[in-house]
């Protein structure tokens, strides 16, 4: 297992984490599948829970307030669009597909983004590797 030397900037964890790599290291292959975390990173051995039970709780929360956003802006969007002759039907069709869709998509990227923000507030203990 490799130790990075150097602690990475914020902005450097943040844009790991958008690419689903490790905040701490950059290394790749954090996930089993879409919604399956290992346990640590396979390159820097960085627990990615950080050992801390509840840890995804955060990500959760980061998921729900994205994935609300997204929607509020994209169906406020679709109905200025079309406005006054909205869709009804469709629009709520649509809706119930993107709340189950855009969460379940967001899902990867909350848990390392989170993960980013975690480090970045508290930064790396030794118990954490
Ligand atoms: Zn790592």
């Amino acid at each position: 297992m490799a130790t990075p030397t150097a602690v990475p900037s914020s902005g450097a964890r943040i844009l790991r984490a958008c690419t689903l790599r490790c905040p701490e290291c950059g290394g790749g292959g954090l996930f089993r599948g879409w919604l399956r975390i290992k346990d640590r990173c396979p390159t820097c051995a960085l627990k990615l829970d950080r050992g801390t039970p509840g840890h995804f709780v955060g990500a959760y929360l980061v998921n729900l307030i994205v994935a609300e956003l997204l929607f509020a802006f994209g169906l406020l969007t679709w109905l200025v669009a079309v406005w006054p002759d909205v869709p009804w039907d469709t629009v709520r069709i649509a809706a119930v597909a993107a709340m189950v869709v855009t969460p379940l998509t967001l899902y990867p990227f909350t848990r390392t983004i989170w993960l980013a923000a975690d480090l970045i507030i508290d930064p790396l203990r030794p118990t954490d590797r």
